[in-house]
């Protein structure tokens, strides 16, 4: 049986939260001598002076209207690498606890295990690049607390199968993590009408893919209330700043503008997929959900410099797990895509 108070570690359950004066006294006034600011103003101007809203409530508010999901089931952070680290903090007890990670996938996963102490235990996709189920129960124990499942998965850009992922919610007692942050490039819904019925989901998004605004380091975590108040509790109490909550809020107007940059990238995705499948040095093309493709190449590291040499950097992925030979590259304006071409061709006639 799934039950958060159980997987939640005991520091975390005893954790008096930081009291911040900007959540102490929420409301008008017309003089703020509470945050130790400076009265006098912000070289940067904009109010910058004083701190950003701890609990983002504009930003939240917006975003539940878009989804139709309640704000007190959004966490916003300082990107979803944030998140991220913050699950493994509340739930995973270092040097005790596990979690299940599905390689080749986003780095980070294991990355923030490691900073945490936190022992991982890796499922294979399989070769297909799909989960591998039987196999992920197969590595559950009861000192598992994460499974973590990236959707599209970086860096073989496919969606996983939405029947799996529910089996894997539905069969776990601790929390099902499905990184959505390429979903916008996807042909499926994202999974957050699943959130209604299992509480034990919690799903990532980020500002800084199809939003545009990674520079800016934005990204949400969808869950029950009970966890999102959570990471609430542990987050630094003004983890995200006022440019980025502003910024995000004046946004969120330009969907439609979104929208068009999202169908261009799928038209030259499509486009790059068919020219990759000329080039007799690229074996395999997978495909992809995602704004990047993932490639085999017969040899990456003598494309990827060659590539730089053009300059033109794309991602070299051969030292991962099931991806030798393969390079990842995001998928550009149509000019970009020209170029990188144009330096493909170039490449084939030097070999
Ligand atoms: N998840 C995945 C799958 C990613 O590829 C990335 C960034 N490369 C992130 C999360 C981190 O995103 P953010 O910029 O929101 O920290």
């Amino acid at each position: 049986m799934f039950d958060l108070q159980n997987l939640v570690r005991e520091n975390i359950h005893r954790l008096k939260p930081y009291s911040s004066a900007r959540s102490e006294f929420v409301g008008d006034a017309e003089i703020f001598l509470d945050a130790n600011e400076n009265a006098f103003g912000s070289p940067a101007g904009g109010g910058y002076n004083r701190y950003p809203d701890p609990g983002q409530i504009e930003l939240k508010c917006r975003l539940s209207g878009m989804n139709s999901v309640s704000p007190s089931k959004i966490f916003v952070g300082n990107g979803s690498d944030e998140a991220i680290d913050l699950l493994y903090r509340i739930f995973c007890e270092p040097d005790r606890d596990e979690v299940v990670i599905c390689p080749p996938t986003y780095g980070m996963y294991c990355v923030s295990a490691d900073i945490n102490n936190v022992r991982v235990k890796e499922v294979r996709l399989t070769d297909d690049f799909h989960l591998d189920v039987p196999a992920i129960f197969g590595a559950v124990s009861n000192l598992t607390k994460l499974i973590f499942v990236c959707s599209p998965n970086n860096p073989t850009g496919n969606l996983m199968r939405r029947e799996s992922i529910i089996e894997l919610t539905d069969n776990f007692n601790g929390l099902v993590v499905i990184d959505e942050a390429y979903i916008h490039f996807a042909d499926a819904p994202s999974m957050i009408l699943e959130l209604q019925e299992r509480p034990n989901l919690v799903l990532l998004q980020t500002f800084s893919k199809a939003w545009g605004m990674a520079g800016l380091r934005v990204g949400l975590a969808f869950a029950e209330e009970s966890i999102i108040e959570l990471m609430n509790r542990v987050k630094p109490p003004y983890n995200v700043s006022g440019i980025a909550q502003n910024a995000v809020v004046r946004a969120l107007d330009e969907k439609p503008k979104i929208d068009g940059w999202i169908e261009a990238a799928l038209q030259q995705r499509a486009r790059l997929m068919d020219a990759f499948v000329g080039f007799k040095f690229i074996d395999k093309v997978y495909p992809s959900d995602a704004n990047f493709i993932l490639v085999k190449t017969i040899d990456a590291d003598a494309i990827y410099r060659f590539l730089i040499e053009e300059n033109i950097v794309v991602r070299d992925r051969s030292n991962i797990e099931r991806c030798a030979g393969c390079l990842r590259i995001t998928v550009g304006t149509a000019n970009e895509n020209d170029r990188l071409i144009a330096s493909l061709v170039k490449f084939e006639q030097s070999i």
